[in-house]
């Protein structure tokens, strides 16, 4: 039996009907956030549960449950489905009422469902590296926000899997910002480069984490977009999110990067993410 969340209980998965007049369902008018879960423990789950509540703010979304209830609704959602390894998944939509772009009034109330999935992680992603594409990026100008708006990275993405690829890097004309769902990172001659935290990526927590890492292995990291020159002359590619962790890139649409497979500096980050884990590496 499969459990999930239906705003603050957890039920059984068959028993919620959303409505068609869903906002989420009409506009996309919501926003999501997912959660690793290692050897049944979440990781990074206030980090994770703050972006929720900050991109809920940014579309004026009230999220009517507190931050604590919302960490134990997760954590009961864990553990009622039993989950070891996989993540949990869950969104916020500004509820149902007859179809209109206007805000509903308060009284309205908002809709949160979450469920979870078992998934072990890619460990041959990570020891072998995957291809990757370079793809126009189309999406809105508020990309820091978790939005339910998916359509552009749902594009992309498509066109990244009818290539052969496993994510499509994402580019404004020259400028790299990052990938469908997942940052993406450059390295060369010993530095570390990403597009800065702004409203052309999301942050994702992953990438948080990595910069961490970074500093613990020495490895200068510069904020400040690369051009898609940059990227294909890097050492090593990285691209990260929560079901990604450090996923290295060793082919951009047809092109080797570095020694075509993954870089010392790659290794290291890894090793330096992978201590962070609620897992013990031999388990
Ligand atoms: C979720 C997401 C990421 C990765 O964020 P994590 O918190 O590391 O999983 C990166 N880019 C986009 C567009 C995303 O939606």
């Amino acid at each position: 039996m499969a459990y999930s969340l239906w705003n603050d209980q957890i039920v059984e998965e068959g028993s919620i009907t959303i409505s068609p007049e869903d906002r989420g369902y009409q506009f996309g008018d919501g926003i999501y956030e997912v959660i690793k879960v290692y050897n049944g423990h979440m990781f990074t789950a206030q980090e994770h549960i703050d972006r929720f509540y900050a991109s809920a703010e940014k579309i004026r979304l009230v999220i009517p449950y507190t931050k604590d209830v919302l960490h134990k609704l997760l954590h009961d959602l864990i553990e009622k489905n039993n989950l070891k390894t996989g993540h949990v998944y869950f969104q916020i939509t500004r509820g149902a009422t007859s179809r209109n772009h206007i805000f509903p009034d308060a009284s309205v109330p908002a809709i949160l469902t979450g469920n979870v999935k078992t998934g072990e992680r890619s460990i041959e992603n990570f020891e072998k590296g995957v291809k990757a594409t370079l793809v126009e990026d189309v999406r809105w100008l508020r990309c820091d926000i978790k939005s339910l708006n998916l359509l552009g990275a749902v594009l992309a993405k498509q066109e990244a899997s009818e290539k052969g690829c496993y994510e499509a890097i994402l580019h404004r004309g020259d400028i790299i910002t990052e990938c469908s769902s997942a940052n993406v990172y450059g390295i060369k001659d010993g530095k570390l480069y990403t597009h800065p935290a702004n409203n052309y990526i999301l942050n994702g927590i992953t990438r948080q984490v990595i910069l961490k890492c970074a500093a613990e292995i020495n490895l200068p990291v510069i904020e400040e977009p690369m051009t898609k020159g940059d990227l294909l002359a890097m050492d090593e590619i990285i691209v990260s999110s929560v079901s990604s962790e450090v996923t290295p890139v060793i082919d951009v649409d047809g092109q080797q990067i570095g020694a075509g497979v993954p870089g010392e500096w790659t290794r290291k980050l890894q090793k330096a993410f992978e201590a962070k884990l609620p897992i013990s590496i031999n388990a």
